[in-house]
């Protein structure tokens, strides 16, 4: 197939030109995200290969399938980005990258709730400035508390893995329940019960209609004071005015977000000689007690090989026209995916 690769990055290009004389498509990278001035670059192609902030909406979709594209694979698991009902109106095809490392995005939830613990950060811009004071840098163990996580799917039940290991007490919310996570002693609960009684908050369900701002003023008023709310799924899961709001109030103590709701128009890029024009997220910087990355939690080396591996392989099963293994459908509500 000939495939138009969107939001292409250098790290992009060497799994996938790794692989590439393996398989018979032909690949035009792109550099440009998938949106309304750049979806001409499209024609010519087959299918698109695109990434989480490409934009795949009516508009653009139908765009795309008067340029006769007839296939779109997702180098990601998420797919919010994308107009299910229109595709699956459209015809268009649409393959996905599921659980490509679960642990890759639960290891970074991690890394974010360590470095807010134990100020890591704050500590290693101290030393390198000569400065050995440890004054304000005094932590909480993770050991001990009681961590909420909402939505055990294939990340979610990584990250229960990991505290349990840690020493946690771990809750959890989810709309199905996992046997192997409750027999390990994951505890089950409706959501505001586990607002209430937990000291640590992860967020790994998927965004869509119903979980659209899951953490919102109401949500927030049910938690602990001085709450640790991780995000690492997509940022729409949280109202960013009301954290800001909880933040000054003292009810959320610690954040970390790798994901932000209005990232489309921010992450992927370094704009450090532009000047910051989105609010929130310039309030939420100046927080010391909130830690912001640009949605690198997926950012492994394990994790690009089966990206690259897989999407590779929805390619071949689109070509062929059999059955596709990793095949993301238009359910109507009231379906399980
Ligand atoms: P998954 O499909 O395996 O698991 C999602 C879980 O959420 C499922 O168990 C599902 O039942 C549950 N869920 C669905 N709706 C819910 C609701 N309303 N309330 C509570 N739970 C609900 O997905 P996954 O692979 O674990 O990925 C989770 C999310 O992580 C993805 O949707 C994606 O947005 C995000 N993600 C982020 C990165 C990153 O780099 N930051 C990388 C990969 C995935």
């Amino acid at each position: 197939m000939r495939v138009a690769f969107f939001s292409t990055k250098s790290y992009d290009r060497q799994s996938f030109d790794h692989l590439l004389p393996d398989y018979k498509h032909k690949v035009t990278y792109f550099e440009a995200k998938l949106d309304r001035n750049t979806v001409a670059l499209a024609k010519g192609h087959d299918a698109i290969c695109t990434f989480v902030n490409d934009c795949l909406d009516e508009t653009i979709l139908d765009q795309l399938h008067e340029m006769g594209i007839k296939a779109i694979v997702l180098r990601c698991a998420g797919y919010n980005q994308v107009d299910l009902k229109m595709a699956a109106k459209l015809d268009i095809k649409l393959c996905r990258v599921p659980a490509y490392s679960p642990e890759a995005v639960a290891e970074h939830a991690l890394a974010l709730l360590m470095t807010l613990s134990r100020k890591t950060h704050k500590a290693y811009n101290r030393v390198r400035d000569n400065n050995y004071s440890i004054e304000g840098l005094t932590g909480f163990n993770i050991n001990g508390k009681t961590t909420g996580v909402i939505g055990t799917g294939a990340i979610g039940k990584a990250f229960c893995k990991i505290m349990l290991g840690m020493g946690c007490k771990v809750l959890a919310y989810d709309i199905y329940e996992n046997e192997e996570l409750k027999r390990m002693g994951v505890r089950y609960m409706p959501l505001e019960e586990l607002l209430a009684e937990s000291d640590i908050i992860s967020l790994h369900c998927p965004l869509n209609a119903d979980t659209f701002h899951l953490i919102n003023e109401n949500t927030l008023s049910h938690m602990k004071d001085g709450v640790v709310l991780i995000n690492t799924s997509r940022g729409a899961l949280i109202d960013s005015k009301a954290v800001i709001n909880a933040l000054k109030s003292r009810k959320v103590g610690n954040l970390g977000i790798d994901v932000y709701e209005q990232e489309e128009d921010l992450f992927f890029q370094n704009r450090s000689e532009e000047i910051l024009q989105d609010e929130q997220i310039a309030r939420l910087m100046t927080f010391p007690n909130v830690l912001i990355t640009g949605h690198q939690a997926f950012l492994t080396n394990e994790a690009l090989v089966h990206i690259s591996e897989t999407t590779l392989q929805n390619l071949d099963e689109l070509a062929s026209g059999g059955k596709l293994s990793n095949e993301v459908k238009y359910q109507p509500k009231g379906h399980k995916n």
